[in-house]
């Protein structure tokens, strides 16, 4: 596998040998429980409360405000339905993004037919959510906002800065998903009114199978999970003690190596964008350039839209892993993208993407080898005839 070259890290990323080295001493059994008043208990807390300081530094939280979590999708799921159904679900509105993950788009359909009225805001040809459509449908009964921080199809960057602002303005709670953007780009919850932000290991270098919420202080939210009350009562359950402190090391890695790591993948990014725009005449950048996640690409080839899942299978045997559109994908083969229709797609080219998503550990050696191959296999799929300049 060492000659593959990895660019899904969207999808998930691989461990970081540095963040497997903490969570390896919490795997042997027996280990303790972190609610058990014994020592082997007490060190199992101790490690799980560290993990908590970890997460809660990255995002500028107090660690109480952070409840762990299975999965992004399960503090999707928390946020929306913890914080409506405290609110009585009847009489209440709620604003999403129709550009949102399923974590939150099936959430907030649920939701509905429990009753509560939904509003999901479109986006421009860019992908970006509009304040001025926020602003106009926000309502006195308005009890959360759901906009993502960056989008997993497209990599575009919302201004949950202004977006959350506008919420608070009107007394609604703000939610973000930022699985995709938490350790990527800065979130800070004293500087942005964000009132819960839901995040994931496996975005970041860690182990897939848990995340966390980060809930402000004083917001009410009624559990999922009922049992033994951990979580201050938030999320019951044994703690996955291993997936915390790995996750808390994550945080810690993504805080120190942050900005340069995204300063690294820009330009590595940049360079493929524009390398295989000028390479491959049909190739175009889906989303905003400029408000996007350090390393993702999304590319339409026009006139080709039906040959993405060939592209991808001929990249996959060159070596190279690649995905379209988002992980979900394979279980929906064929279909058209929610997000590339909601940006004004026709059902066939919402059906073509490529996306391209860079990490850690890839290199400029590896975009460069990329660049090699990549007209060359999108060449091998046009009809004889219509090749222009693919070298
Ligand atoms: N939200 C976004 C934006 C995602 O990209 C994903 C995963 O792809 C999720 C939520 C779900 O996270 P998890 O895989 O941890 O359930």
């Amino acid at each position: 596998m060492t000659d593959r070259i990895y660019f899904d890290n969207a999808a998930t990323t691989p461990l970081d040998p540095r963040v497997w080295e903490g969570m390896r001493p919490h795997l042997p059994q027996p280990w303790g429980n972190p609610s058990s008043m014994h020592r082997e208990g007490r060190e199992a807390l101790a490690a799980v409360e560290a993990a908590r300081r970890q997460v809660a530094e990255l995002l500028g939280a107090e660690p109480g405000e952070i409840v762990f979590t299975s999965s992004g999708t399960e503090a999707d799921n928390l946020a929306l339905q913890g914080v409506l159904f405290a609110a009585g679900l009847r009489d209440c509105h709620a604003i999403s993004s129709a550009i949102e993950h399923p974590a939150v788009l099936a959430c907030c359909r649920h939701l509905q037919r429990l009753g509560v009225a939904l509003t999901l805001l479109p986006v421009d040809s860019q992908g970006l959510v509009d304040p001025a459509d926020l602003e106009r449908a926000l309502r006195p009964e308005t009890r959360l906002v759901s906009i993502m921080a960056a989008n997993n199809v497209t990599g575009v960057v919302q201004s949950v800065e202004e977006l959350a602002r506008i919420s608070r303005r009107h007394g609604a709670l703000f939610h973000s998903d930022a699985v995709q953007a938490f350790g990527k780009i800065p979130l800070d919850v004293r500087r942005v009114p964000l009132d819960l932000v839901s995040l994931s290991a496996h975005k970041l270098y860690g182990p897939k199978g848990v995340g966390a919420l980060y809930v402000r202080r004083g917001v009410s939210l009624t559990p999922l999970v009922h049992g033994g009350g951990q979580e201050e009562g938030r999320r019951s359950g044994t703690e996955n003690v291993a997936g915390i402190v790995a996750l808390g090391a994550a945080a810690e890695l993504a805080r120190a190596e942050m900005a340069a790591e995204a300063a690294r993948l820009v330009q590595i990014r940049d360079r493929l964008i524009d390398a295989i725009i000028a390479m491959v005449p049909n190739a175009y950048l889906i989303g905003d350039r400029y408000c996007r996640l350090p390393g993702h690409i999304c590319l339409g080839l026009s006139g080709m839209e039906c040959e993405a899942i060939k592209l991808l299978l001929e990249l996959d045997g060159l070596g190279f892993a690649v995905s379209s559109g988002s992980a979900c994908s394979s279980h929906h083969a064929g279909q058209p993208s929610h997000v590339l229709e909601a940006m004004g797609f026709d059902a066939p080219r919402a059906r073509g993407s490529v996306r391209i998503t860079l990490g850690r550990f890839n290199t400029q050696q590896e975009a460069e080898r990329f660049l090699e191959l990549f007209p060359r296999a999108v060449a091998s799929l046009r009809p004889l005839g219509s090749l222009a300049r693919a070298g």
